[in-house]
């Protein structure tokens, strides 16, 4: 049997990590991908770089090369400044393509107008081209056709503006404002950026030629902006519309095909956290793929394996979100926080401990390149369970205390003091 061949749609960070992925495990993979038609600057945390180095991303982590100091100005509080890596979204992606490039998976620039299954898959593009695969990875981000929204946040809207001013020093902020939030940042080569989040029902917008003069009047109000960019910002920019709301997509994973990146789970952009969340759900991937393509008799648990991770995920960037956004006490009332400081539920963020709800329990782990099923310890903030701490496995230690035997017993004394301590938080 020939091996099978993966398509790939879409090259952003999560398609891309997904594809070269692949390609070290030595699968035949083609990406194909229109160009994000836009203008956009995006902050992120050492994190992404840790994960794009991770991912073998080199070309697009040297994008980041220095921190912004940025400004957090919320619940009329100036809170202590913090740092964020700014990327240029459009030379960002161009290093992305360079890695694939590099890595020698094939990549097709058009755009996807249809996605036909049948023996594998036909995807049509525009430009009267098909391309065939038998696995098809979607990762088409917030363009990707959407099955039902298993879970979608309250509907936002975010304005980009962009305009250019002198060369300078990075610097970015972000605001709480009554009806939202704003983001900016200006780049060392002098790009400046505002963007402003807003509740789609409750934002009374102009039409889309009016938006230029009704942002630049919404910057003149602000000191922050004025402080950052001086007058400049307070003429009309470059505008571009586009939706923020957070989707948790019900299914991301059949035994042909997977979701992943913002295809399968797109988080508010307040969390800041969007490339993180598309690194990780895509480093999870290639294994998850060799599993269904190799050993169809796991199928069902390499899905699942993808599908709580997906929405584990999802739900700490919500409640982190809903937790900043409750932070906002001095707006609390109006329609915009209001909506936002009690989705996606009033669980807490983490469970507090409980011993006694503690409990081990088959679930699947990636072991050697596969999706196999090990025993975990299941506990009430880590619901699909901890399988090893630092290389000790956690299952035996809490069946043998469960039935009385001693710690000393169950670990080498250079390991008790690390188990003792995750015990104790356990409530041990
Ligand atoms: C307003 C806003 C602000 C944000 N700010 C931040 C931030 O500051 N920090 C952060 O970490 N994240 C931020 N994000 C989130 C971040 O942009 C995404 O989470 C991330 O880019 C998702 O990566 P992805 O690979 O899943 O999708 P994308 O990066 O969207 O990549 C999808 C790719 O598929 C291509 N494509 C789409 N449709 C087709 C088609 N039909 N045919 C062919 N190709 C297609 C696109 O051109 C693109 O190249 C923000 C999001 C929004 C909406």
């Amino acid at each position: 049997m020939s091996e099978p061949s993966i398509l790939v749609l879409g090259a952003g960070p999560a398609g891309a990590t997904t594809a070269l992925g692949l390609r070290r495990m030595g699968y035949a993979v083609t990406v194909v991908s229109d160009w994000r038609r836009f203008a956009a600057v995006e902050g992120v945390s050492q994190r992404v770089l840790e994960g794009l180095r991770h991912a073998g991303l080199g070309a697009a982590l040297a994008e980041a090369t220095t921190p912004a100091t940025r400004q957090v100005h919320w619940n009329g509080e100036r809170l202590q400044p913090n740092q964020e890596w700014l990327l240029d979204r459009q030379r960002f992606d161009q290093a992305l393509r360079d890695d694939l490039n590099r890595a020698g998976v094939e990549l097709v620039e058009g755009r996807v107008r249809e996605v036909e299954q049948g023996q594998g898959y036909r995807v049509q593009l525009d430009d009267g081209r098909a391309l065939h695969g038998d696995f098809l990875v979607e990762a088409r981000g917030r363009q990707a056709p959407l099955s039902e929204g298993r879970l979608r946040g309250p509907e936002t809207v975010s304005l980009l503006n962009l305009w250019q001013a002198e060369p300078g020093t990075l610097a970015s902020a972000v605001e709480s404002l009554d009806d939202g939030w704003a983001w900016m940042a200006r780049l060392a080569d002098g790009r400046c950026y505002w963007q402003v989040t807003l509740d789609v029902m409750a934002a009374r917008l102009p039409g889309k030629t009016a938006l230029p003069e009704y942002c630049a009047g919404r910057r003149r109000g602000s000191a922050l902006v004025a402080q950052l960019f001086g007058e400049q910002a307070f003429a009309p920019a470059q505008v571009h519309a586009r939706s923020s709301t957070a989707i948790l997509v019900g299914n991301c994973a059949g035994p042909d095909w997977l979701r992943v990146g913002d295809a399968a789970m797109a988080v508010d952009p307040l969390s800041g956290n969007g490339i993180f969340q598309s690194l990780s759900s895509a480093l999870q991937a290639p294994v998850v793929i060799n599993t269904l393509l190799q050993r169809p008799g796991q199928a069902a648990l390499a899905q699942r394996f993808h599908q709580t991770r997906i929405e584990q995920l999802f739900l700490r960037f919500a409640r982190i979100g809903r937790d900043f956004y409750a932070q906002e006490a001095q707006r609390g009332t109006q329609p915009f926080w209001a909506r936002r400081r009690g989705w996606p539920d009033a669980q807490p963020l983490h469970a507090a401990a409980n011993w006694q709800a503690v409990r081990v329990e088959p679930r699947p782990v990636l072991r050697d390149g596969w999706v196999e099923e090990a025993e975990v310890v299941v506990t009430a903030d880590q619901p699909l369970g901890v399988w090893h701490l630092q290389g000790v496995e956690l299952a035996p230690v809490v069946r043998g205390l469960q039935a009385g035997i001693g710690l000393e017993r169950l670990v080498t004394q250079a390991h008790q003091p690390m188990v003792e301590r995750w015990l104790r938080e356990q409530g041990f």
